[in-house]
């Protein structure tokens, strides 16, 4: 996202040179720079003791494919924070162990997506209003409900692999 008119007054923003940075949006009357920025996201792989994946269907994403739980941050949360309470929100479950896997920009979202993997207990699903279905698969059962190509599968690919590679 870039940024034309201040975000706080309103006013037209200018370029001003700002060292290393070049020339960045500057508005006069704040008397501070707006750098380009996106969105951050967690998008988070929740798995429990049985090796099974908790995915959720999203009406308003698709009527078919299963996504992982996800969502913005909010000003003040670390990545960890946000990761746990959509995980409690969508789901209704408690993260007992979390793990950062790596951070992920998606150009046509203008998104920065910070990857976890969240160990919770086998429970049941306690759904936020803006989840139709949430259920628990196995690994390859995950991967046929989920669309090819997008950052979720990969995560979902990248679990399993690790989990192989530390059973050899
Ligand atoms: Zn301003």
């Amino acid at each position: 996202m870039r940024y034309i008119y201040c975000p706080q007054c309103g006013a037209k923003l200018v370029g001003r040179e700002i060292g290393d940075e070049g020339v960045v949006p500057f508005c006069e009357s704040c008397s501070r720079p707006w750098f380009d920025s996106a969105y951050t996201c967690t998008i988070t792989l929740v798995v429990n003791e049985l090796d099974e994946v908790a995915l959720i269907r999203q009406g308003y994403i698709s009527d078919t494919y299963y996504v992982c739980v996800a969502g913005y941050m909010k000003p003040g949360e670390s990545g960890e924070e946000t990761a746990c309470r959509e995980v409690k929100e969508e789901l209704g479950l408690d993260v007992e162990a979390l793990r950062y896997t790596g951070s992920h920009f998606l150009p046509k979202r203008d998104m920065l997506m910070l990857a976890f993997e969240a160990r919770v207990k086998k429970g049941e699903f306690h759904l936020s209003g803006e989840v139709d279905q949430a259920e628990w698969f196995t690994y390859p059962e995950a991967h046929g409900r989920m669309r090819e190509g997008t950052l979720a599968i990969r995560l979902l690919e990248q679990y399993f692999e690790g989990r192989e590679q530390q059973m050899q």
